[in-house]
This record gives structure tokens, sequence and C-alpha cells, in this order.
């Protein structure tokens, strides 16, 4: 009997229930793991539209290389099917006569139309669909309370999310330190039952287009998908897949005393990698090439012996794991989460450049990281470079774009975000920057970052922008958070004229 996998996220073979599940059900002969290069995604990018960025394209590539060989070692194989899902699964399904459907539960507003539409559309099919939490720690429908007044029926559609990082903490693990809580992962299936049919009826079924140019439904390549690739130098250092991932999360957890005393504010932001203060799990977290319930067991078992004396959340590491988790929730809950207008919890505010496709010179030099604010800028260059920035950068650009300087709509900043990032996740994404904007979780707006301030205390000498802004690498320390500040000879002597090899401030700062 045939059976299908189909994986989107969760790109990986460790706690992945709803694969493992399938491969142990009676009478199952052949599991078809298929991943599907669905147009709401690819057609996004080839249309110029900054949906995925370049570098984030060549990640997903990466992890399902890095699937398919995974899957051979179980003497499977990875198909990757393109085309849109509601066309394809019916039919494929059909050619199969498959009796299982399995994938894990997706809760951002397309995976969820998405999965909606394809359980209707199979609902004629004697074909099991079955979807399983594993992308989350606790599955979101587990954390709502029923909406009981008529405002809250009319608002909280889906349920009543908690709004505080404390309330989620007490509602999902009844006090901070119990992380005895949290669902355990589940190890890889052992066997992956592989009968597959001929390629060939698979293609007479589903059309030749489906199953790429080489006919064989192998990972697609950059050149299929028209990516122009960076140059080597160019290349982001983070590359993708379940097998980096479980070596980098292994390879962060062996300095325990580092896990033990880890104060997510104390971390440093101009760190990056190899020698990053933080664990740069995020872009496989994303992608579901790690499990949240392994990374979270992993620390919960160094953390446990040490409760007394390890930092807490939510500084500490499983701290952040938990912010993952109390974001994915309100993502679930709270409609319109990604705007201001339909987001009932969002400051509603007069922002400039407040429609979608709004551009303006100081948004765009934002985005090119030329604002003449070396930490602004060079937080955007590591950004475009590397598609990852620590935390505190991100406030910092984050701030800097909305209620700090520029005062552009945050949807702005986040629509740059979702290009540019590896990790881009629509649910954490949103959240961190209604937080950043003081729109949502944080009110005080007047707590403010200073480009010049702040980075003059966590770098003093200005390594981080010297590393990022060749143009300013010779400029004295003095003036390197502020280099319209310095003498014209000292300019010269700098090998740096502001206003010629490195831009004027945008706004003054002071007055902004
Ligand atoms: P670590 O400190 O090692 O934390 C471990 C994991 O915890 C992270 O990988 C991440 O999954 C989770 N985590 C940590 N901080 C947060 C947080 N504030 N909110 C939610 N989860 C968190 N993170 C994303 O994964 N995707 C995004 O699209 C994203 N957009 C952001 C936008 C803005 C404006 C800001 C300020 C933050 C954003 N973050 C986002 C959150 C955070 O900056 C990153 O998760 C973190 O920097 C990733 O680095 P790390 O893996 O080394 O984190």
């Amino acid at each position: 009997m045939s059976s299908v996998h189909w994986f989107r996220k969760g790109l990986r073979l460790h706690d992945n229930p709803a694969l493992t599940d399938l491969c142990q059900r009676p009478g199952v002969t052949g599991v078809y793991p298929i991943f599907i290069l669905d147009p709401f995604f690819v057609e996004a990018s080839q249309t110029n539209s900054p949906r995925i960025g370049v570098r984030r394209w060549k990640f997903l590539l990466e992890c399902l290389e890095d699937l398919n060989v995974r899957l051979k070692e179980h003497d499977s194989r990875l198909f990757v099917l393109r085309g849109n899902p509601l066309k394809i699964l019916p039919k494929l399904v059909k050619a199969l006569d498959a009796k299982h459907l399995t994938f894990e539960k997706d809760t951002e507003p397309y995976a969820l139309y998405r999965d909606g539409e394809v359980m209707k559309e199979l609902k004629d099919y004697s074909c099991d669909v079955a979807s399983f939490t594993s992308h989350t720690l606790f599955d979101p429908e587990s954390l709502l309370k029923p909406p009981k007044t008529d405002y809250e029926k009319n608002v909280w559609k889906r349920g009543v999310p908690p709004l505080t990082y404390r309330a989620f903490i007490s509602k999902a693990l009844k006090a901070e330190s119990n992380g005895d809580c949290v669902p355990l992962p589940i190890p890889a299936p052992t066997k992956i039952p592989s009968a597959y049919t001929s390629l060939d009826n698979l293609i007479e079924a589903l059309g030749s287009e489906v199953a790429g140019p080489n006919g064989d439904f192998s990972v697609p390549s950059s050149e299929e998908l028209n990516l122009e690739l960076p140059s080597k130098e160019e290349e982001s250092p983070h590359k993708g897949g379940e097998t980096v991932a479980l070596e980098r999360m292994d390879s962060f957890l062996k300095d325990k005393a580092r896990v033990i005393n880890f104060k997510k504010p104390e971390t440093a932001p101009t760190a990056f990698y190899p020698t990053a203060s933080t664990t740069i799990l995020s872009p496989y977290l994303k992608f579901g090439c790690l499990s949240p319930r392994l990374f979270h067991q992993e620390l919960w078992a160094i953390e446990k012996p040490a409760l007394k004396t390890s930092s807490k959340p939510p500084e500490s590491l499983r701290g952040q794991l938990l912010w993952r988790e109390f974001f994915y929730l309100c993502g679930y809950a709270v409609p319109g989460f990604d705007s201001m207008k339909q987001n009932p919890i969002c400051l509603q505010m007069e922002w400039k450049c407040p429609q979608k496709g709004d551009s303006s010179p100081h948004l765009e030099a934002w985005r090119e990281g030329r604002t003449g604010f070396p930490w602004i800028d060079a937080a955007m260059t590591q950004l475009r470079k590397e598609g990852w920035i620590h935390h505190l950068a991100r406030h910092a650009v984050a701030c800097f774009l909305t209620r700090g300087n520029l005062y552009i709509s945050w949807e702005r900043g986040a629509e740059v975000f979702e290009e540019l990032l590896l990790d881009a996740d629509w649910s954490l994404n949103s959240a961190n920057w209604l937080w950043l904007s003081a729109s949502a979780f944080f009110t005080q707006y007047f707590r403010v970052y200073s480009p010049i301030v702040f980075p003059k205390k966590t770098d003093p000498d200005g390594n981080y922008v010297r590393h990022w802004i060749p143009a300013l690498k010779h400029m004295p320390t003095k003036y390197i958070y502020e280099p319209w500040t310095a003498p014209l000879d000292v300019q010269r002597r700098a090998k740096c004229i502001i206003g010629k090899d490195y831009p004027r401030p945008i706004v003054d700062h002071a007055v902004s």
C-alpha cells in the first residue's frame, strides 16, 4: 500500500512524528517523501517581488539536498514536485492509490488556507489525511482559552491567547522552571518503506513539468529557479540542512557553562559566525531542520541539574525558545497579526510609507545600508551578506527605521527582513517588529537605542563597523560612530571623505 509524507517545513528525519507514524502504519509498503515547489513561493521571487531573497533560496535547496541524502541512507529518496499543491496532490494520491497522507501542522495563514483546501480536495478519495504538531513545542490550540464575552467572541475567533510572556509561561509550563511539561522528541524512523512505482508512471499521471527538467523529481538546481547566486566570497557562511543543524546544536551545547549562564541581553551583537555569541540556530528552526523539542530537551538536560544557579527565562537560552513559542501562539491567535490595521493588539500610528509597495529615499537608504550611521549600515550590510544578524542588531535597525528615527511603518521593515533573513519566519518577524516599533507587547516607546551611544558601549573600538564597512576601516575610533564630525584632514588621512566615500547621515539624530 502506498502513502505520502508531504515535507513543507520540518525538513528533517529526527522528531518527525508525521513521517515516523506513517512508516509504522501496518500494510504500508511505499512511503513517498515529497516536497512541492509551490508557485506561491517560486513565482514571487521570479517576478522580482522580494518575498524570498536568493540566499534563503540557496539555504532551502541545501536543506532539500541534505534531506535527500539522509533519506537515501534509508533506501528512500526525496521526490520534488513542481506546481500547485492543490492540483498536484489529488493527482498524486489518485495515481498511487495512496491510502495515507501525513504532514506537519503549520499555523501560518497561507499554510492554513492551503492545507484546508487540500483536505477539501481529498475528501472524496479513500485517503486518510493526518497532521502532527512538531514545528513548535506545543500545539497552539492547546494554549487558547475559549472566548466568553461578546467582545472576545468577536475578536478571538480561534480562542483567547495569553498576551504576555509571563502569562504564556504560566499557562504552558505552570512555572518558569518547569521544563518537564514540554513534549519530548521522538526518534527518526528506523525504516522507510520504499516500494516505489516507476518514474514513468508518475510522470504520465502528473505531467512532465511536475518532474522537473531532468524528469526525475530531483532537487532543483539554481539554474532551474533562475537564481543569480552570489559569488563564493559573497556567499552566506550558513549552510542549510539537518546535518549542519545537529552539528551546530551539539557544538554550542558542548560548553555547558555557557548554556547555564546564557543571558541574552549580555550576548554580543558584534560577534558573528564562527564566533557568534548566540546559537545561530534560527534558520534551522525556521525550516525545521532542527526540532524545537529536541533542542528543548537538550537544553533542559543541561539546565535542570543546575536550576539553582542557571539563568532563567526570559533571558536564558531555553527562554529564547519560549519566546519563539509565545510568538507562534500569538501569530496563530491574533487576527491580522502581520498588519497594523487589521490587528486588534496593534497601536495605530501615522507611520510614513504605510502601504505595501510604498517607498522613500529614507527607506531605500536603510535597506541598502547607506544611512550614514555606521552602526545601522554595518548591521544592514551583514544582513544582506549573511542573511543573519544578532538580535540586538535587529533591535537597532528596527528601532531606527520606526520610532527611533525615520518613522517608517514597521510593516515595510518586516518586508525587507522577510526578503533578506535566512530565518525569516512569519510569526516571529511580525511579533518582533510589533515589539520594536512599540506597537504591541512593549510600550516604552521612549526607550530608544541611540545609533551612536549604544555601539560606543558595546564595541568601543568599532571593530564590527570596520569589518562590514571597509570605507571606514581607518577612521579613528573617536569618530567611528559619527564620522561626519571628523575634521576634513582626519577624513583625508582615513581615506574616507564623508559625502563621497561614505554617506552623510540622512537625518539629524538629535532632531529626529
Ligand atoms: P538564540 O539567542 O540562540 O536563540 C535560540 C532560538 O530562540 C532562536 O534560534 C529562535 O528560534 C528563538 N528566538 C530567540 N529570540 C527570539 C525572539 N526574540 N523571538 C522569537 N524567537 C526567538 N527570529 C526568527 O527566527 N525569524 C525572524 O523572522 C525574526 N525576525 C525578527 C525581527 C526583528 C525586528 C527582531 C528584533 C527579531 C527578530 N527575530 C526573528 C528574533 C531573533 O532576533 C532571532 O530569533 C535570533 O536573533 C536568532 O539568532 P539565534 O538563533 O542565534 O538566537
